[in-house]
């Protein structure tokens, strides 16, 4: 079984810039990168995104896949291996069945790639990512950038996050340091 890290994207390793699929609009995160090559050490790396651009028209599916491309291009080159970019391309009404918080990409990549949900996070700066991870019992981590911040008090009324982080670099070395942990435990009891 292996386990996973699901990022957001959009606020969470990328600047929110609104719905956007341009390369002149992409802006990382500060540490984002680092943060992704640290927890690629012990986790499978997956994006999670809602992209209600292409159900609104703001862009097509194909200039989606496209702008995909470049972004995955872009992390292979520093290092990194997304193992797979799941996306919703539909609005919030149209009700489907993969829109976050639904956990359905969660229990796909499950089926998929062995994922050990449960030994498993998500990182996000939206109550939805939260949610979603609470749905099939993973960790939780929330992020302060993006729109972290302006919608902080929702999570009130929601499952509690593992771990409230000002940033993604934040998010990966306390995940890590809890790896760390669970290791020396696992060496303790031989
Ligand atoms: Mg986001
Ligand atoms: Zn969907």
């Amino acid at each position: 079984m292996n386990r996973a890290i699901f990022l957001d994207r959009d606020g969470t390793i990328n600047e929110d810039v609104g719905y956007f699929c341009t390369p002149d609009k992409l802006k990382f995160i500060p540490g984002a990168i680092e943060a992704i090559k640290m927890l690629q050490n012990d986790f499978l790396i997956f994006i999670v995104t809602n992209q209600s651009g292409i159900g609104m028209n703001t862009f097509t599916e194909k200039e989606f896949l496209q702008f995909n491309d470049f972004f995955e291009a872009l992390l292979k080159h520093e290092g990194i291996i997304v193992t797979k970019v799941y996306y919703c391309p539909h609005t919030k009404k149209e009700g489907c069945i993969c829109h976050k918080p639904k956990p359905y990409f969660l229990r796909q990549a499950e089926r998929e790639h062995g994922i050990d949900l449960k030994n498993s996070y998500v990182i996000g700066d939206h109550p939805h990512d939260i949610e979603m991870a609470h749905e099939v019992g993973a960790g939780s981590v929330y992020l302060l950038t993006g729109h972290g911040t302006k919608h902080k008090h929702e999570l009130a009324l929601l499952p509690q996050p593992d771990f409230i982080s000002n940033n993604i670099y934040e998010a990966a070395t306390w995940i890590m340091k809890i790896r760390k942990t669970e290791k020396q435990e696992v060496g303790k009891n031989g």
